[in-house]
């Protein structure tokens, strides 16, 4: 099938402040930053989009900064910027497990982990891992700056707690002693594949006690979840199978999945609990 591009205007300012007031002032105007879900969105006439606001040029929203007590990242950090990063394969290995099994190297060098945030698709790659550091996501505006839990930034299927004429700056994560951690994507392929479910986990174990631990998933429900009740299963239990069994029941109850063309809800909900049960396992090393 052939799309078209529609004429759009575009601008590529240099400030967040500029940006911002572009998106204020152009009805119809939108923030790109690799282009690689919004484009494929107007070609398909998802998205109707009279200008497009390249922010690729404002310097603050690029990088990864070790920040001492936190990770920042630039939400127009590009996928493959952080997944070559020393600094995230150090403190923040969920996240960088994850990017490297999002798209191509072509598609990890044009997006960015704003973008994959931003489009809010219950598929989204980024979105387990940082459920899973508990990430806060700084939001600018033109009054100024507010920080939004990751946990609150998904507000229902493809929405987002981004409000008019706002941009995502940055995402923080704290640093922690996640001493134990396990990633798995099941797609229709081995690679280059959106996912039918992906489960993260990280935690902190003292003598074989589940000190902490968070449980996150995406594609199992409208927005990326994480899995409270399963979490508390664990936490603050001494590590034995049967609980690992009990935890990764309780994912399947808290899932709530459709069927498209990728998978069946059937599937993805066996799939959440086997997922669960082999990560879980394998993070608190127990069979
Ligand atoms: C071939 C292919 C393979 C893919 N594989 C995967 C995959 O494996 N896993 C996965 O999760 N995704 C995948 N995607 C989807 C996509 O690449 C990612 O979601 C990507 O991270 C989007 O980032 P972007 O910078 O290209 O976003 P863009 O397309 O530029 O923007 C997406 C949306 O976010 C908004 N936006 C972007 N940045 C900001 C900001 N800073 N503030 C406010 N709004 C903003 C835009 O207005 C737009 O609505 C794939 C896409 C393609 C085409």
């Amino acid at each position: 099938m052939y799309y078209s591009i529609p004429k759009v205007e575009y601008y590529r300012p240099k400030t967040l402040e500029e940006a911002i007031e572009l998106l204020l002032n152009i009805e119809g105007s939108k923030i790109v930053a690799g282009g690689t879900d919004l484009l494929v969105d107007i070609k398909t006439s998802r998205a109707k989009v009279r200008a497009l606001i390249d922010i690729n040029s404002i310097a603050e929203l690029r990088g990864i900064v070790d920040a001492g007590e936190f990770i920042r990242i630039g939400a127009a950090t590009k996928l493959q910027e952080i997944l070559e990063s020393h600094t995230i394969s150090e403190n923040l290995p969920l996240l960088r497990a994850a990017i490297e099994s999002m798209g191509s190297w072509q598609i990890r060098n044009l997006a960015t982990i704003g973008g994959n945030l931003c489009t809010a698709s219950p598929a989204a790659d980024t979105a387990p891992p940082l459920l899973a550091y508990d990430a806060e996501l700084t939001i600018a505006g033109r009054s100024g700056l507010r920080v939004v839990p990751v946990s609150k930034f998904f507000t229902g299927y493809r929405k987002t707690a981004i409000g008019y004429g706002e941009i995502l700056k940055e995402i923080v994560v704290r640093k922690s002693n996640w001493t134990k951690w396990s990633y798995v994507k099941l797609g229709r392929r081995g690679g280059f594949t959106l996912s039918i479910v992906a489960v993260a986990v990280t935690a902190k174990i003292s003598n074989s006690v589940v000190e902490d631990i968070r449980i996150a998933l995406n594609s199992v429900a409208p927005t990326p979840i994480r899995a409270y009740r399963a979490e508390e299963v664990l936490r603050g239990k001494k590590i034995e199978m049967k609980l690992v069994e009990e935890a990764a029941r309780f994912v399947a109850g808290e899932v709530s999945p459709i069927d498209d063309i990728r998978s069946t809800s059937w599937y993805r909900r066996e799939m959440s609990h086997r997922l669960t049960l082999d990560t879980l396992s394998r993070a608190l090393g127990v069979e």
